[in-house]
């Protein structure tokens, strides 16, 4: 059974075809710079690698140009060797608490909340409608960034500011990256063969969030009403003080929108090194000795641990431990300091295990309070996953 996942931002569409029956993945790629000059598509096949060029003026141009790819490069023979379809969707409110598969009244609650909601834009109901309507007796499932997280409880998920910001214009507290974050606490579970564990997940990567897990339960999480909140990430700040953004708007004449570009664009480590939102390319230069490099290393790492240590008092401990996504498991001096800085509350790690990329492993030594993961997440991989469950329970 072939599953197609399909992720939709506003200028781009990636794409993953797997073969679910031993989870392979076939092709995958992207179309980016989608409705704009010079757009361009990248397919990834047997090792290969092709990069085209190609006029894509829109959304639902681009979903009739990949499935024509993947007929002419054989990789079916015709949609109707798609089992399903699924997509990634950032915001779900507190509407979806799981997949789902999509039907007219799902339609029209996405709808509903990319009316309502700042963060999304409706091109993952575009991507969608137009799915549906090209490809009619293929199922859709929407997998929910945020539905991971609808476990958190009414302390949790509101801010402290007036009631009426949630009653009336639903201010709160979302979450994002749950799918990982979720996926993360079912490798737990496979582990330690149980449910009831304590787990602090650390999706960190160029966006990042950590979360509490209890129960395989959310129970907190970093990320907020948007995604710009939290820990400090490639590009964005995570938590601020808000009165910060008027007083830069006056001192630098520029509008709201322009200030909220800075926070989710320019800030993070791009913003303190000055030079780049690349983990790869702050440990050069901190192995250099590079001093802004080195700083906005360790204040990333200070707001990663600023998070787990809030979390392990909020759980009253912690069991696990878990790093994931491009940092976390990439990143060996991120991960050796945030360890360092735990070693207060018991946490060790063996360095010698730690020094791995792209695997999953277990770091910490036997004597450690907390065990430490590395583990890895296929975001696309898990889109398929319960796009397979649910199309096979319908
Ligand atoms: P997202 O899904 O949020 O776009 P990813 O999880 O793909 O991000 O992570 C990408 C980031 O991971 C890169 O921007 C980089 O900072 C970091 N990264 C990837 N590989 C490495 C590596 N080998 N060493 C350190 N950091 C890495």
């Amino acid at each position: 059974m072939k599953i197609l996942s399909l992720y939709a931002q506003s200028n781009s569409l990636k794409f993953s075809l797997y073969e679910m029956k031993d989870e392979e993945l076939i092709v995958d790629g992207e179309f980016e710079r989608i409705g704009l000059d010079a757009s361009f598509y990248t397919i990834r096949l047997d090792g290969e690698k092709i990069v085209q060029e190609i006029e894509i003026n829109s959304l639902d141009d681009t979903i009739d140009i990949l499935i024509d790819k993947l007929i002419s490069l054989d990789v079916i023979k015709s949609v109707d060797d798609i089992a399903g379809i699924g997509h990634r969707v950032i915001q779900g409110r507190d509407k979806f608490t799981e997949s789902v598969i999509v039907n007219d009244d799902v339609l029209a609650k996405l709808d509903e909340i990319d009316e309502s909601t700042p963060i999304n834009s409706p091109t993952n109901s575009l991507v969608i409608k137009k799915c549906r309507e090209s490809m009619p007796l293929i199922p859709n499932v929407v997998v929910f960034d945020t539905a991971f997280n609808q476990t958190m409880d009414e302390e949790t998920y509101l801010y402290p500011v007036p009631y009426k910001w949630y009653k009336e214009y639903g201010v709160r507290k979302f979450g994002f990256h749950g799918t990982s974050h979720r996926c993360n606490a079912n490798t737990m579970k496979d582990i330690y063969g149980r449910e009831d564990f304590r787990l602090i997940s650390c999706h960190i990567g160029n966006t990042g969030s950590v979360a509490a897990i209890k129960d395989m339960k959310c129970v907190d999480t970093s990320m907020g009403f948007t995604d710009v909140s939290g820990i400090m990430m490639g590009t964005k700040s995570g938590d601020i003080d808000p009165s910060i953004i008027p007083y830069v708007m006056e001192k630098e004449g520029k509008n709201i929108g322009e200030i909220l570009n800075d926070l989710n664009k320019n800030s993070g480590l791009l913003g303190l090194s000055e030079y780049s939102s690349d983990m790869r390319d702050i440990n050069a230069k901190c192995d250099e000795g590079d001093e802004k490099a080195l700083l906005a290393r360790k204040k990333y790492v200070r707001r990663v641990v600023d998070y787990i240590a809030q979390y392990y008092v909020l759980l009253g401990g912690a069991d696990a431990l878990v790093f994931s996504a491009g940092v976390g498991e990439n990143s060996v001096p991120v991960r050796r300091e945030i360890c360092e800085k735990l070693a207060c509350l018991g946490v060790k790690i063996d360095l010698d295990k730690n020094n791995i990329t792209r695997e999953q492993v277990k770091i910490s030594t036997e004597d450690s309070s907390i065990d430490v993961y590395v583990l890895h997440v296929d975001e696309q991989l898990l889109i398929a996953r319960d796009t397979l469950n649910i199309i096979k329970n319908r």
